[in-house]
């Protein structure tokens, strides 16, 4: 397929709304406003793109996923003035795994690229968390900002957070059906990208957002994540009339075995069910087999989470093998090789036992938003040290995380009686702390939105 697409490089995509069939779907910024950046991000060529085979189109920056790293990544460009294209295997936005917890650190990301106050009026603020064992007998409760007064914890589904970062951008940045099978480096140190659609893009620069197998990170030498040894089910129970909980994490501990529920807004509730597994097993879709096997697993466990199994939409429910990987100095490969970068799980798939996945997929995406917009401000050349200035920063954030998440994990997952019942008898009724344990959730994170104000998601 020809593609002939004229594309100013590296200018906002208000800028190039006259000349791409990108129309704008938002309300541009003053035009003295956008003339500046026209001046701050000066383009590194303003050669016309077209095709340079029949079917090889060129762009300039390219974000591999759809997710939740690969739209922050784009929303925060636009916010700074720089056009991506995002390109995305699904025919549509991922919406399995239903729903996850964004705390304080999140929020911030999502305030400062101008869809925090949009989110936080569909979602329920979760006040604080209660721990039960199997038996329904509460062991602890905290108030998070009892804790700590700037904490701010909401479960999100992840549909909505998905569409609301999908709406800031142009309608056509987002390409459905492109899922990336191969890579090569250019002659000239671009990197030729080969889809399963037939179409290849020559890009200059490359943002592996394409999650925890990503092709991009095992281009880069990244080995596969490892399976640590338990899986998840989760799902989304909808309560038409009105759910019934609380808004509190609640969380249930048995041997080799844990769950929780919290609520997301007025009528939905999330829950999850951890269990020990020495392989990840089949992989199930039948929504009635997947119910089944977790109504087994917590059948004399407090009711609610049986009928919770029983009202979820077939569709919310999925089973995860949980996986991660440590990026060892020295060993791992870096976050980027020339002006190839990854962001999220593509870079440092984690386990949930922290809820920091996504919340570090968000931190990420503003970190080298930032970066690469300087970058491109001081010239081309410096892409690629931005690139590992954002490796660096980040690496120091993430690894530590990861090996925390696992261990979490580890201790939470234990199945030896004595040593669940002195968790369950001691160290959580007497020992545990809240307020240090969530200390991983300060960042501070200054507003990307130079240019526009806040809008309510419109498109
Ligand atoms: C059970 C469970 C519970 C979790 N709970 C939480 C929580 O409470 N809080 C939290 O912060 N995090 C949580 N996480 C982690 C969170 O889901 C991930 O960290 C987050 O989704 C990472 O986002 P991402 O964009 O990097 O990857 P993904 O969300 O996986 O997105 C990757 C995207 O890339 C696309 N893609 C993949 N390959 C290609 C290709 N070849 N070509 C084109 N597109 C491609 C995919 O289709 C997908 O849309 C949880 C994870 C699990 C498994």
């Amino acid at each position: 397929m020809a593609v002939a697409s004229s594309s100013l490089l590296f200018l906002n995509s208000h800028v190039l709304s006259s000349s791409l069939p990108f129309p704008p779907t938002r309300p541009f910024p003053k035009p003295q406003s956008w003339f500046l950046l026209r001046a701050k991000f000066r383009p590194i060529s303003l050669s016309i793109t077209r095709a340079v085979k029949s079917d090889v189109s060129k762009e300039d920056i390219v974000i591999v996923g759809a997710g939740i790293a690969g739209l922050a990544t784009a929303v925060s460009l636009q916010r700074l003035g720089i056009r991506s294209v995002v390109l995305e295997q699904a025919e549509s936005l991922r919406t399995g795994g239903t729903s996850l917890t964004l705390f304080k650190n999140g929020w911030r990301v999502l305030d400062a690229i101008g869809v925090g106050s949009n989110l936080r009026s569909q979602f329920l603020e979760i006040e604080g968390m209660v721990v039960k064992s199997e038996d329904g007998r509460e062991l602890r409760s905290f108030r998070f900002k009892d804790e700590d007064q700037s904490q701010e914890v909401r479960a999100v589904e992840r549909r909505i957070l998905l569409e609301t970062l999908a709406n800031q951008l142009p309608t056509e940045a987002v390409r459905f059906s492109s899922g990336l099978e191969k890579i090569e480096t250019s002659e000239k140190g671009e990197t030729l990208l080969k889809l399963n659609n037939g179409n290849q893009l020559l890009a200059k620069i490359v943002i592996g957002c394409d999650g925890i197998r990503s092709p991009v990170a095992k281009w880069m030498g990244f080995s596969d994540p490892k399976y640590v040894g338990h899986c998840a089910f989760r799902g989304l129970g909808v309560y038409s009339d009105g759910q019934p909980f609380e808004p509190r994490v609640n969380y249930v501990y048995g041997r080799g075995l844990r769950a929780g529920y919290v609520p997301v807004s007025p009528t939905k509730v999330y829950w999850f069910i951890c269990f020990n597994s020495p392989s990840p097993g089949p992989k199930i879709t039948d929504p009635s087999e997947l119910k089944k096997q977790a109504k087994e697993l917590v059948r004399n466990w407090p009711s609610e989470l049986l009928n919770l199994i029983d009202i979820s939409p077939d569709e919310t429910v999925s089973k995860t093998p949980l996986v991660d990987r440590w990026l060892w100095p020295t060993v791992s490969p870096s976050a980027s090789v020339g002006r190839t970068v990854l962001v999220g799980d593509a870079w440092h798939p984690m386990t949930p036992n922290l809820g920091q996945g996504a919340c570090c997929a968000l931190e990420d995406s503003v970190v080298l938003a930032r970066k690469l917009a300087n970058a491109i401000n001081s010239g081309p050349a410096s892409i690629e040290d931005a690139f590992r200035s954002y490796g660096s920063e980040r690496w120091p954030r993430i690894f530590p995380l990861t090996i925390r998440a696992n261990l979490v994990g580890s201790l939470l997952q234990w199945e030896d009686p004595i040593v669940c019942s002195v968790r369950n008898n001691i160290i959580i009724p007497k020992l545990v702390r809240l307020g240090p344990i969530m200390e991983h959730t300060n960042f501070d994170c200054e507003p990307l939105i130079t240019q526009i104000s806040e809008t309510s998601g419109e498109r």
